[in-house]
């Protein structure tokens, strides 16, 4: 079954993830919604479809499917990553911050060079997540084919220096603070991603 953007969509409203409110976003400007990933991924048979289409996607992107792993940034690459490498048929590995914030690989996990990875999360907004993790694996010398994100909330903007696909690519409704319609009607603003306030 192909995932189009609109049946991906109808997947975040049937699973509650397609959030309607007031939501202050990580670049603190508000918007009144809010797609979040880890309510349609809490469901392994749609993050498994997620995961196959995005593998294919991914390899459209980048003119190849011959890729040895794949890489994501914690927390929220952790899930998709996995189904996209489950598609692949290769391993999965992940980045963590150390204690200065910096992107590094812990618990063992290798690369060698040469080898040709793709690099997914959850979500892109600037893509600077996933531009770490690029940057990461090409001072280790692997090839980066290309990289992915369920969501792109970039409105297809964001560059990560290599091939990039999407499930959905939205242009999210946003207001300055000052100027917000919803703070105006005294409504009061919510956190709704994975990062503290
Ligand atoms: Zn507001």
């Amino acid at each position: 079954m192909a995932l189009s953007p609109e049946s991906l969509l109808d997947v975040f409203r049937q699973t509650g993830a397609y959030l309607k409110g007031h939501f202050r976003l990580t670049s603190g400007l508000h918007s009144p919604e809010y797609l979040q990933c880890a309510l349609v991924l809490q469901h392994p048979n749609h993050a498994e479809t997620c995961g196959r289409e995005l593998a294919a996607a991914i390899a459209l992107a980048a003119g190849t499917s011959a890729v040895d792993v794949v890489v994501s940034p914690a927390m929220g690459g952790l899930i998709i990553g996995h189904e996209v490498a489950r598609a692949f048929g290769v391993r999965h590995i992940f980045t963590e911050r150390d204690t200065d914030r910096k992107m590094t690989l812990r618990r063992g996990f290798t690369l060698k060079p040469g080898e040709r990875a793709v690099v997914v999360e959850d979500v892109i907004t600037t893509g600077g997540s996933t531009l770490e993790v690029v940057e990461l694996l090409k001072a280790a010398g692997v090839e980066v084919l290309g990289a992915g994100s369920v969501i792109d909330r970039s409105g297809g903007r964001a560059n990560v220096s290599v091939p990039r696909a999407a499930l959905a690519t939205l242009q999210v409704t946003t207001y300055d603070p000052a100027e917000c319609p919803l703070c105006q009607q005294g409504l009061p603003v919510v956190k709704p991603g994975s990062r503290p306030s």
